[in-house]
């Protein structure tokens, strides 16, 4: 095992990592921007380095600034968290180059998942199950493109192999639109990702996002975690998730888990990632794979009732996984609701000072944060102040204690987006399961319309 990491991050997840070292006697090394001298992440570190000014292309993602931080505290291995530099292939190698760990995938199946063509192309070989449409970039000839569109059948979304962060995509209803979207997608993708490489895919109407947890190690095993449905997203941002996803077989689950775990074999796949999909009518369609822990792992955690950031660290640090498939079993139900300071209907950053900080607790309620009062939240950054999770015997468990914890939640000096939250968690179609990808831009509009 190690004994010292350095973490490339700042926030809740800065926060949550240290803690899955410390338990695991892994000693800490933070590094921070001028803007966050006295932020949680730093003050509970061991050692904690400055690696520039506030602005995030000078400091977190400055990768030279953090190797020399992990030289010269002596650290092992870097864990990037989530967001900057997380799926950076490059960077994980400059890691590996100067003898570090990198806690992650190796490059390599960074980059083949990160290359969203070809990533599509090593799930079809897996047997996973994709969106129709070719795996391959998209042809320049004209002629060819339009006898794709006519193949999938409209609608069709033209994405960028290279986008991320829901940018770079465009959904084209009829054929005479198809060419003039592909020009401006693929010069949006060629300024936006440096990588002009266009596909085109059926695009579906009224999906769900369900995603799918897997955790492998150096050694050739490979686990997969149940379900997250996150369906609730403003712009592509996920806003609530849960685990399990409500109302799929579990048969149906299982079959596709096993996919996905054959699939990590194929690509030989290390550390913890998630299969997104979208869902529609009984039926699991592979969108992307994130090479990386993601801000919802906790519901996961509540679940299985496994820390999924120690396994990440243990089977960085070359152990063997200590559980097998038939080990694994789901207890209960999870919901985590993102608490970010924005105004709560039209989702615009509240930067500000938190004056009051008085939040929930009591069984089942967990809280991964890295605010209190008198801190102020910086315009720099994301806007996500704090991760309110809680557990239930079942889903109608889960839902009463996350609107209570939510009414019990005080916060002052800043807007937050609590009371939208309370407001899906009060929605009929949510209560009732996990609805399509676009109910809560449709509920945000007729809150803005009310
Ligand atoms: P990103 O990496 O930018 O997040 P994704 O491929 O994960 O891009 O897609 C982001 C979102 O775009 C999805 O969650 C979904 O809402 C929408 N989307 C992507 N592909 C499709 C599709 N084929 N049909 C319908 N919606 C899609």
């Amino acid at each position: 095992m190690f004994d010292k990491v350095l973490i490339a991050n700042r926030g809740e997840i800065a926060v949550r990592i240290q803690r899955a070292c410390h338990e695991l006697c892994i000693q800490t090394v933070a590094v921070y921007s001028e803007a966050d001298r006295d932020a949680k992440h730093v003050q509970l570190a061991g050692q904690a380095i400055c690696i520039g000014p506030a602005a995030p292309g000078r400091s977190y993602l400055n990768q030279a600034a953090i190797l020399l931080a992990a030289e010269i505290t002596g650290a092992q291995a870097i864990h990037p968290g989530y967001g900057f530099l997380s799926e950076n292939a490059e960077f994980a190698e400059r890691v590996e180059a100067s003898g570090l760990s990198f806690i992650g995938p190796r490059p390599a199946a960074m980059r083949t998942m990160g290359d969203k063509v070809s990533a599509k192309r090593a799930m079809r070989q897996a047997g996973v199950p994709c969106v129709p449409g070719p795996d391959d970039a998209l042809p320049e000839d004209s002629a060819q493109i339009l006898q794709i569109g006519r193949d999938i059948g409209y609608p069709v979304i033209v994405k960028a192999s290279g986008g991320g962060g829901g940018r770079g995509m465009r959904v084209v209803r009829k054929e005479e639109d198809l060419l003039d979207s592909i020009a401006i997608t693929r010069e949006e993708a060629r300024r936006a990702f440096g990588n002009p490489e266009l596909y085109i895919e059926k695009f579906l109407e009224r999906p769900r996002h369900v995603e799918i947890q897997v955790l492998c190690d150096s050694h050739g095993h490979a686990l997969w975690l149940g379900t997250r449905d996150c369906s609730m997203q403003r712009r592509h941002q996920k806003v609530v998730e849960e685990a399990p996803a409500p109302g799929i077989s579990p048969e149906l689950v299982n079959q596709v888990g096993q996919r996905c775990v054959e699939a990590c074999k194929l690509i030989g796949y290390q550390g913890v990632g998630t299969f997104e999909f979208l869902y529609e009518e009984g039926a699991f369609f592979f969108i992307e794979m994130n090479t990386r822990l993601q801000v919802e792992h906790p519901v996961t955690e509540m679940v299985f009732g496994i820390d999924i950031v120690q396994e990440q660290i243990r089977v960085a640090a070359g152990e063997v996984l200590r559980l097998q498939q038939s080990d694994i079993s789901i207890h209960g139900h999870s919901i985590e609701c993102r608490i970010n300071a924005e105004e709560p209907y039209t989702c615009i950053p509240c930067p500000g000072k938190i004056t009051a900080w008085d939040p929930p607790g009591g069984y089942g309620v967990r809280l991964d944060s890295h605010v209190s009062a008198g801190c102020v939240i910086s315009r720099h950054y994301d806007s996500l102040i704090a991760k309110l999770i809680v557990h239930g015997r079942d889903r109608n468990e889960a839902l009463i204690r996350m609107r209570l914890a939510l009414e019990q939640f005080n916060v002052r000096g800043i807007q937050t987006n609590m009371p939208l939250l309370h407001d899906v968690l009060t929605d009929p179609a949510f209560c009732r399961g996990s609805p399509n990808i676009h109910h809560l831009e449709q509920l945000l509009i007729q809150k803005q319309c009310a």
